[in-house]
């Protein structure tokens, strides 16, 4: 067997034309186009490159971009006060706070400056708590337009990997989903967005016993732990859905958490790394501040 390969550029690129549909309809009709601010703190490259594309990206759907760029060893309370400013600014929809932030930084002081309303990554108590308590099923996780906007939004990498199995028909209500992580980011809203989906749960971390037997069980498989190809062919159920939500830097390029070519002998459904879940990340930002500007 080898397994339809779920394509996230596609779908990505889909959800980014709707946004900027939705976007275009606004303005049209008089409204301002969305704000999302975006603020990086430090000189990592690789958080350049994604603030970078997350501002081309908004670009392209029509939306504002507000940018600040801190030193990396700026006060924390500098920070603070920058976030609660945005956070008052009725032109900003959206913030964003590149993460991860400097070591003397807390991260829970800086989330909790940011209202629910305009927390697009979905971090904070208040929208994870919504979420945990099962207002967000699929069509709230996945509607730019309707619902309620109070309900709360959805971290985006969970989010994609929904809009990604309800675009390829993969029936969640019922299945047998396993999620290998259990991070605030990734695994934890992940395994929230199955529950709310009527899949029977189970989530992994580094003290679970007999993994690969627990994955073999699963008709659903998710991964977001940050191991290049720790998943085996052996670990993955005839015929499952595999999504690689792992993204690892090594010398033979970007690889997943998944053994590609040998789960995909095996699934019926597999996301690539590069082109699977990544691509739908930004593209559940920009969704994300469409609904926060409702
Ligand atoms: P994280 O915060 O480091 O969490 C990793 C999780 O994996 C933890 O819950 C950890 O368990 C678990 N884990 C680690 N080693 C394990 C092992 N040997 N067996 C079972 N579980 C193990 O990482 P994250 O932020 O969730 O990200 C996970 C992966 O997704 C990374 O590769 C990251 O780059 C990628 N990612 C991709 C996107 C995207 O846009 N595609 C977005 C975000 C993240 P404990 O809790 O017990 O420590």
């Amino acid at each position: 067997m080898s397994a339809e390969v779920l394509d996230g550029r596609a779908i990505a690129a889909a959800l980014r034309e709707r946004v900027a549909a939705v976007v275009a309809r606004r303005v049209a009709a008089g409204n301002p186009a969305p704000g999302l601010a975006t603020v990086l703190v430090g000189d990592d490259p690789a958080s350049h490159v994604y603030v970078a594309n997350k501002r081309k990206a908004c670009a392209e759907a029509g939306i504002r971009s507000i940018h600040h760029e801190l030193r990396g060893d700026v006060p924390e309370r500098e920070l603070l006060d920058l976030v609660a400013t945005l956070d008052r600014d009725t032109e900003v929809d959206g913030i964003l706070v590149q993460m991860p932030l400097p070591d003397h930084i807390d991260q829970d002081l800086v989330l909790a400056e940011i209202s629910a309303g305009k927390d697009v990554d979905g971090l904070t108590p208040v929208n994870a708590g919504h979420l945990a308590q099962g207002r967000i099923g699929v069509r709230e996780a996945l509607d730019l337009e309707s619902g309620d906007p109070l309900v709360g939004l959805v971290p985006c990498t969970p989010a994609g990997v929904i809009e990604i199995l309800d675009r390829s028909g993969v029936e969640l209500a019922g299945a047998n989903a396993v999620v290998i992580g259990r991070s605030i980011l990734v695994g934890r809203p992940m395994a929230s967005l199955l529950v709310n989906a009527d899949a029977t749960v189970t989530v992994c971390h580094s003290r679970t016993r007999d993994l690969a037997e627990v994955c073999r069980r699963a008709d659903v498989l998710i991964a977001a732990v940050g191991r290049p190809e720790m998943v085996g062919g052996d670990w993955v159920k005839p015929g499952a859905t595999v999504i690689d939500v792992g993204m690892n830097r090594t010398d033979e390029g970007l690889v997943g958490d998944v053994d590609y070519a040998a789960a995909a002998e095996v699934a019926a459904r597999i996301t690539p790394v590069p082109g699977g879940v990544g691509p739908m990340t930004i593209a559940m930002l920009l969704a994300n501040t469409v609904r926060a500007s409702r």
